[in-house]
């Protein structure tokens, strides 16, 4: 007959000590029961960052879902909490009545956030108040995001600047509100760094907009009904709508402490997880003290859950865990921090090499005693982390040249660290994943990166670790690491490349996004993260038998105007080749005045822009506007930037302006995989900056054009490729065309002209578009014929919109500064 393992606790360490458990095949030896007191499966904790800024949803953080558990034949009670253990009867007793016998025990009841005492935190009835929150589960990430999302509640205030408060402010910035920190240390992250760190992480934290007091205590909430502000020891109170108390946390050790085990600041555990004086109870995780530490990180908790493992099982009862020295390697709110051991020299003997770069947020410290390195900061460039890491960990005698630990100058490099990273050594912590398990799940078969990461679950953590989980993949694959096969589809829910994907379109005749979902993705499951690029896509090779699903639309395509960083649009009408009239700037005047629009503004694009509608006065105004959108929004052509040109300039020798209008009329509103911008300058003085644009267009002597391609100027620079020099504004207007419907039927999703370009070559894009060469520039004219008949302008749905809430607001509005008209 089994025996009975129940586990009281759900969270990272119970999971992660029951896999370990079936990993020794705990299965054939145990009945598993499992407690949780939250009503879920076991999730990635460290992911709540990223689901509170949006970057993750909820569902896709689940490291165990509830199928997980049946699958694995464990019993789980999800959403009940434990209030007693009776441990010389050997039974567990639920709040829900429920009583579970065990023959082994596992205790993985993990913290709980602090919240320090504060005049005005509770209600009289002793609940915590409304608009206060912690940041520990999903729940509490739920709730937060629901209340910043109110259009009322625009600032917030978070207590405490460690990486959880830091992580919370980052979040909430992406719901508009304006958000600061406070910190009672008088540096952030004071547990982890020392004070030039902390002074250099602050400018990087301000230079995101999150306001931050260091040396600042909070001695109050304040508000009667809503929350309006805390107060501060000696300083001004700071308003706010929202509070969130990362101050700390505490192990949960309620249930131990009621049924009588040994707890001081945790539950007190020996060297084999096992609980002081008891002897099937253990407990793992951040309620655990062992040897005077308590842990708040996860890299400690699988280290303890392995060794627990050992023990309980019977696989090696000589397994020991003798504490963990942590080494954190962070993505703290964007910037990568690492720290482990000292933040400064204590001892007259011992070595401090410091390296600090504000500018770019960059600081490096290492401390050496002895010559072993006994302690080092990363932050803003963690790239020696690595090789840091071990030398730590291991003790290695360091390089005379003491620069090189911080920097490569030639030696250990990438490959030689890689090389040398002991088996054990954990590559990703959030997932706690070792160099031996990637290379075991690499010799197991995982030939790419990503395979290699799917089947260890490295690098799906906080993501700092990338880079270390490639190069170790490539080591250990000798060179022989296959490209992952998605690298190479179009959008990453249809595993087709583009060519492929169109074919299958044209060929099943599919017309729409919801379609090709059904036809041709695993399982006919739809992926949001793929449908505007499939919609932009089927709209380029379909034009007018397109059958538009508004879902698959971005917000900016679904309300034809560009979302603001305060909610509101900016609405940009069309002023072909940047020539306006008297009418239409009188027009424009008009509206502004009457919509008190906050700010008027000439775009690069030579067009006014008008800032700062709300959405439900689009229609309104572009109805008294009764102008054609000027696209400054979607994946389509915006506009034709252009010069003076010949009639009045002195140098010129082209119609630049007329040529401009022109490739403007003709080309408006098409979709692409990325923005086109061009433009038309009248001589080679290139005062329209044609030689920086998707499609630059030169009057050059004797009435001829130059035609560059693949320009940018923007985060990336480059100057176009010279396709052709044409004789006629029409040869420009057709080769302009040919290429850009080349360049829509074969770029990558989101792929600019400047990447395209170099990747196609100059020469092969010559051959095609000029000499014919695959025979299907007749055909290519012709698509993009079809999709110029079949432009209307978008802004025409002002009077008819597709739905009833096309037009009503459901973003929280933020104020912005006003920029004063000088
Ligand atoms: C937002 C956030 C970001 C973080 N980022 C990082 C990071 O980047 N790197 C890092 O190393 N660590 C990070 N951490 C810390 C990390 O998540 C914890 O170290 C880890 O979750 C601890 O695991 P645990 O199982 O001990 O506790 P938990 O994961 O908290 O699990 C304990 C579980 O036990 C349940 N429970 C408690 N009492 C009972 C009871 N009596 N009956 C039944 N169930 C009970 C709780 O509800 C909880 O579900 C982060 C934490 C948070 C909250
Ligand atoms: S590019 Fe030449 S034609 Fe155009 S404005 Fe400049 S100088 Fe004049």
């Amino acid at each position: 007959m089994k025996k009975r393992l129940v586990v009281i606790g759900n969270g990272m360490a119970g999971a992660r000590a029951v896999e370990e458990v079936l990993a020794r095949g705990g299965g054939d030896i145990f009945d598993i029961t499992m407690f949780g007191d939250e009503p879920y499966g076991n999730y990635n904790r460290i992911m709540l960052s990223h689901v509170l800024s949006g970057e993750e949803s909820d569902a896709d953080i689940f490291l165990n879902a509830l199928p997980w558990y049946q699958a694995n034949n464990i019993t789980l009670h999800a959403g009940v909490l434990v209030d007693r253990i009776d441990k010389f009867s050997r039974h567990v007793f639920a709040a829900d009545g429920r009583v579970v016998q065990y023959d082994q025990l596992i205790i993985a009841t993990g913290s709980r956030s602090f919240l320090p005492p504060m005049d005005g935190l509770h209600t009289p009835s002793g609940t915590v108040r409304h608009g206060v929150f912690t940041f520990r589960t999903m729940d509490d990430t739920r709730k937060m995001i629901e209340f910043a999302q109110h259009e009322h509640h625009r600032r917030a205030v978070v207590i405490g600047g460690g990486l959880l408060g830091l992580e919370a402010a980052r979040g909430l910035q992406a719901y508009g509100l304006d958000v600061a920190v406070v910190h009672s240390g008088g540096h952030l992250m004071s547990a982890q760094m020392g004070p030039d760190g902390g002074a250099i992480l602050r400018r990087s934290v301000e230079a995101l907009g999150i306001k931050v007091h260091t040396g600042s205590r909070t001695t109050a909430i304040l508000g009667s009904d809503s929350i309006t502000g805390v107060g501060l020891r000696d300083q001004p109170d700071l308003d706010c709508d929202m509070v969130v108390v990362t101050a700390g946390i505490r192990p949960n050790v309620g249930v131990a402490v009621v049924s009588g085990l040994a707890v001081e600041r945790g539950i007190v555990v020996d060297d084999h997880l096992r609980v002081m004086d008891e002897e099937e109870i253990y407990a793992v995780g951040e309620c655990v003290q062992h040897r005077g530490q308590v842990y708040g990180l996860v890299a400690p908790l699988w280290e303890q859950a392995a060794v627990l493992a050992d023990h309980v099982t019977g696989v090696d009862r000589n397994s020991m865990y003798l504490g963990s020295r942590t080494a954190t390697k962070l993505k703290v709110a964007g910037v990568d921090v690492a720290s482990m051991g000292l933040h400064g020299p204590e001892r007259d003997t011992d070595e401090h090499i410091v390296f600090s770069e504000p500018g770019r947020g960059v600081f490096k410290s290492i401390v050496i005693r002895d010559n072993k390195m006994v302690g080092a900061t990363l932050l803003g460039d963690s790239r020696k982390v690595a090789y840091l890491t071990q030398a730590f960990d291991q003790g290695l005698p360091l390089p005379e040249e003491r620069l090189s630990l911080m920097f490569d100058l030639g030696s250990p490099g990438e490959e030689e660290s890689v090389a040398e990273l002991a088996d054990n050594a954990q590559v990703c912590n959030c997932n706690g994943v070792s160099k031996g398990a990637l290379v075991c799940a690499v010799r197991g078969g995982c030939a790419s990166v990503s395979a290699a990461m799917d089947a260890t679950r490295a690098g799906k953590g906080c993501g700092s670790c990338k880079p270390m989980v490639t190069q170790v993949v490539e080591w250990a694959a000798g060179g022989a690491v296959e490209e992952d096969p998605a690298a190479s589809y179009y959008v990453p829910g249809i595993p087709l490349d583009k060519g492929s994907l169109m074919a299958e379109i044209r060929s099943r005749g599919l017309c729409s996004v919801s379609e090709v979902f059904a036809a041709l993705a695993p399982g006919s499951a739809e992926d949001a993260k793929s449908k505007m690029g499939l919609a932009s896509l089927m709209k380029m090779m379909l034009a007018g038998d397109y059958v538009d699903e508004r879902d698959a639309r971005f917000i900016n395509d679904r309300v034809h105007a560009n979302i603001q960083r305060d909610g509101t649009f900016s609405v940009v009408p069309q002023m072909k080749g940047g020539v306006t009239s008297v009418q239409q700037l009188r027009r424009i005047a008009d509206v502004a005045e009457k919509h008190n629009i906050p700010m008027i503004k000439l775009t690069g694009g030579q067009r006014i822009d008008l800032l700062g509608v709300p959405k439900e006065e689009l229609p309104q105004v572009w109805a008294d506007l009764d102008m054609p959108s000027g696209y400054a929004y979607g994946k389509s052509f915006r506009t034709v930037k252009t010069c003076v040109g010949k009639d009045y300039c002195r140098f010129g020798t082209g119609d630049s302006t007329g040529l401009g209008i022109g490739l403007e009329s003709r080309f408006q509103g098409i979709e692409a995989p990325a923005k086109l911008k061009l433009a038309v300058s009248g001589c080679p003085r290139n005062c329209a900056e044609s030689l920086v644009k998707d499609v630059g267009v030169v009057a050059v002597e004797g009435g001829r054009w130059e035609i560059y391609i693949g320009g940018a100027a923007g985060a990336h620079i480059r100057k176009g490729d010279l396709l052709v020099t044409v004789d006629t504004p029409e040869e420009v207007t057709l080769l302009a065309g040919r290429f850009m419907q080349y360049y829509r039927e074969n770029a990558h999703w989101l792929e600019r002209t400047y990447s395209f370009v170099p990747r196609v070559g100059i020469e092969r894009i010559r051959s095609v578009i000029l000499d014919d060469s695959e025979g299907i520039a007749a055909r290519l004219d012709a698509s993009m014929q079809a999709s110029v008949d079949s432009y209307v302008d978008p802004w025409s749905e002002r009077d008819d919109p597709l739905t009833p809430g096309q037009f009503r607001t459901s973003l929280p509005l933020t104020v912005l500064p006003q920029v004063p008209v000088q």
